[in-house]
């Protein structure tokens, strides 16, 4: 038996399941055993579009709702999802509002920077940019979910994903801005011995030497000007993180030293985006602010993740002074997750504000290695799964060493790693019920971990997404895939609820 030094034991079905009706749990089976047929899951965009035209759009929907979209999705309008809210709440379990409504998802999908890439099991939503209107509709919604989180939780949590609120493409031509400026400094730290480029640091008589080795056209004042204004912490030494900082958000301008750029600046109708976008960012975080609900940024491709994660870092920095209200998403499967993770902290410690993330495994393994093979360039991923593991619970771990001053939601379904935390929570008598460090699981995905982990007194959440049934469908479909390559772990839910009914029918 799995078990921690709690009464925590992630095979206890009684406990996991004992507030869902014989209905639920007879659906969950239906829904889990549907999933493993391959042949339905990979034909189900097919199936579903058959149906329309056989049966028509009200009755597909119809058995939809009684079925897929019942046991993944929290409801069709507000009325719903706070029915779906109140029933996890009288079990201690959180809510993350996310809504899941998008467009279409086609059979494969354009890259921005050229290229068809398959979504084929792609487990998280892609947005596809129309225009600037639609992202204000998209913000909209979000300001709908946090107001919503606000009513009905006291520490509540809303989703949301960047790519709603801007044309995917301008991230991925700031991100190639923000590897570039990560690039120089390495050059200029380059002639010195340390083995992290990120752990060096420039003095002024080293930064003045490198930039005119360079060959940077600047005058000693201009250097003398810009050393002050990067040195933040004026220590006589930048740092790492001091110079990413000096990258201005919005604009992506560093001065002088933007002339070193090979990837060209924004052009004025993208800054009006970058511009539009921030409003909209600006717009949902003060509404977040009034309310008191966090904000889960969540990570996307690693080809558009620098630009959002340098726009998280200056939203953490602005907003996170005292409580975390900004969370931004770590990706255990990237490579550099590690040391970014340990940069921002870093970074937090010195300049006083409250570093927060959600941590999770990585939702675009198939679709980044399709792209590094379709590009030719280093995979940012790890190439085995247990790398991805080891190296998610050393970040987790590495969280755990800073907290309480940095707080984190471990996201994952995996049960070694939420006991891993459980059990360091209990030998470093960290509070559960405090709710810096919690756990997110999504809806209709094991509720084993979930309820679980909420009897046992921890904070756990469910991500909860939301829209209208034919809006929500590509988040259906793709919560089939996964679960239908999840084996072993929905083996396990099927054959938990299973002895769930069985006990239930012994005893009428
Ligand atoms: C609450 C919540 C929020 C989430 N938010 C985000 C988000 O913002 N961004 C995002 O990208 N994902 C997000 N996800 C999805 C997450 O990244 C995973 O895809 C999913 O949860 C499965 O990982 P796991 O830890 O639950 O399970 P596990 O089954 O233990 O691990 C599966 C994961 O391991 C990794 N993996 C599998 N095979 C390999 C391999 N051969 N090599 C390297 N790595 C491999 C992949 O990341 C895969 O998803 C979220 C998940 C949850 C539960």
């Amino acid at each position: 038996m799995r078990k921690s030094s709690t009464s925590l034991d992630f095979n206890n079905f009684e406990k996991a399941y004992k507030h869902k009706t014989i209905a639920e749990l007879v659906n969950a089976l239906l829904v889990l055993r549907v999933c493993r047929v391959r042949k339905i899951v990979s034909n189900a965009r097919y199936l579903v579009t058959l149906s329309y035209k056989i049966l028509g759009e009200t009755i597909t929907n119809w058995i939809l709702r009684k079925t897929f979209y019942k046991h993944f999705c929290g409801g069709i309008d507000e009325a719903e999802v706070k029915l779906t809210m109140n029933r996890l709440k009288k079990v201690n379990i959180g809510t993350v509002l996310d809504y899941a409504a998008e467009a279409e998802v086609e059979e494969r999908h354009t890259v921005p920077g050229g290229g068809d890439v398959s979504q084929d099991k792609v487990s998280a939503r892609i947005y596809r940019y129309e225009d600037e209107k639609n992202c204000d509709v998209n913000a909209e919604i979000a300001l709908r979910a946090v107001t919503s989180s606000a009513q009905h939780e006291s520490d509540g949590f809303a989703a949301l994903k960047i790519t709603a609120l801007t044309k995917p493409e301008l991230l991925e031509h700031m991100s190639l801005v923000i590897k570039e400026t990560k690039a120089l400094f390495s050059s200029l730290v380059s002639s010195k011995e340390t083995e992290e480029s990120k752990e060096k640091t420039l003095t002024l008589a080293e930064f003045s030497k490198s930039l005119k080795q360079l060959k940077f056209q600047i005058s000693q004042e201009q250097i003398n000007t810009i050393f002050k204004k990067i040195n933040t912490s004026k220590t006589g030494a930048i740092k790492y993180d001091e110079w990413i900082s000096y990258l201005e958000p919005t604009t992506l301008s560093m001065g002088v030293l933007s002339n070193f750029r090979n990837t060209p600046s924004l052009d004025e109708v993208s800054i009006g985006r970058v511009k539009n976008m921030f409003n909209r960012l600006e717009m949902i975080i003060s509404c977040a602010q009034r309310n008191k609900v966090k904000l889960l940024i969540d990570a996307e491709q690693s080809y558009i993740q620098p630009a959002i994660d340098h726009l998280t870092l200056s939203l953490q920095r602005k907003y996170n002074k005292e409580t975390p209200l900004i969370y931004t998403t770590i990706q255990g499967y990237l490579k550099n997750s590690h040391e970014n993770c340990k940069t921002s902290l870093n970074l937090a410690k010195r300049e006083g504000w409250v570093f927060a993330c959600k941590l999770v495994r990585g939702a675009y393994l198939v679709h980044e290695r399709a792209r590094c093979q379709q590009f030719c360039y280093d995979c940012p991923v790890f190439s085995s799964v247990e790398e991805t593991h080891k190296n998610y619970n050393d970040i987790a771990l590495l969280l755990l060493s800073e907290y309480p001053r940095c707080k984190f939601m471990i996201a994952s379904h995996n049960e070694d790693s939420a006991l891993l935390i459980c059990r360091e929570m209990d030998k470093r008598n960290i509070s559960k019920a405090e709710g810096g460090i919690c756990f997110g699981q999504l809806l209709g995905m094991s509720d084993h971990i979930t309820y679980n982990l909420s009897q046992a007194g921890y904070k756990a959440y469910k991500y909860v997404p939301y829209g209208p049934v034919k809006e929500v469908l590509p988040y259906l479909i793709r919560r089939a895939e996964e679960n239908s390559g999840l084996l072993d772990s929905t083996t396990k839910e099927m054959s938990f609820i299973r002895k769930e009914l069985y006990r239930r029918f012994r005893f009428w």
